[in-house]
């Protein structure tokens, strides 16, 4: 599949690519997005623009985004609703990006629109290298500690926890970006289980992509008929 990569740094765009190949079981092949984003909200703010090259000037697949939630609402089961959107949901933003900008897209020459996986890393990308490392971290941990106001650890905290410093050089974290997130690629389970929302949605939707690639594969049952007996 040809897949365009958008978060928020190039170390989160290198654990997103093994993330994305653990999804979908297959290696991809990386279109680029035409803009990078620098944190939270160049993200959102760039999107159209990325969305736009993609589908007029290459033929990517899909495009996946992941952005940290940092102190803003958590993404949960009752945004899945259909129609709903929180608007201080980063995800439901997100989401709501790609709708908005791709309705506008004319399809005249049976371009498919950019296939969409966005995740929500709570409260930041280092939580997610965490699993199976340590289990006090999770999407549930970091919603209960904002129920009661007190997190239970910070960003900062993460940090030191994956890097051994809150300031880690980018080739030193892109490193251990990798390293954790290959660890985790033969399976996903853990990473599902213990971020439902924000890893499971992204995950969800690039299960998709493939479920849309194997239909596109099978032609039509009308093309599969034989055409009817030429007359004697
Ligand atoms: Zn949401």
């Amino acid at each position: 599949m040809k897949v365009a990569l958008l978060s928020e740094s190039p170390a989160d765009e290198a654990a997103l690519r093994v993330l994305v190949e653990a999804a979908l079981a297959e290696p991809v092949v990386l279109v680029q997005p035409g803009l990078r984003a620098r944190g939270w909200p160049n993200v959102a703010q760039v999107l159209p623009a990325i969305l736009r090259h993609l589908h007029f000037n290459t033929d990517a697949d899909g495009l996946a985004v992941v952005v940290d939630a940092d102190d803003s609402v958590m993404h949960t089961a009752e945004h899945e609703a259909p129609g709903y959107f929180h608007p201080q949901c980063r995800l439901c933003q997100l989401r709501s990006v790609f709708r908005k900008t791709q309705k506008r897209f004319p399809r005249p020459h049976g371009r498919d629109r950019v296939l969409r996986a966005v995740g929500l890393a709570v409260p930041a990308i280092e939580a997610w290298y965490l699993c199976g490392v340590d289990p006090q971290v999770t999407e549930l941990a970091w919603r209960e500690g904002q129920a009661r106001g007190v997190p239970p650890y910070t960003r900062r905290e993460l940090k030191w926890r994956v890097y051994g410093t809150d300031r880690p050089s980018l080739v030193y974290e892109i490193q251990q970006a990798l390293a954790s997130v290959r660890r985790q690629r033969g399976d996903l389970r853990r990473l599902e289980a213990d971020f439902p929302n924000g890893f499971g949605g992204m995950a969800r939707e690039l299960r998709d992509w493939q479920e849309d690639a194997r239909n596109k594969e099978t032609p039509p049952v009308s093309a599969l008929e034989t055409s009817p007996p030429s007359p004697p």
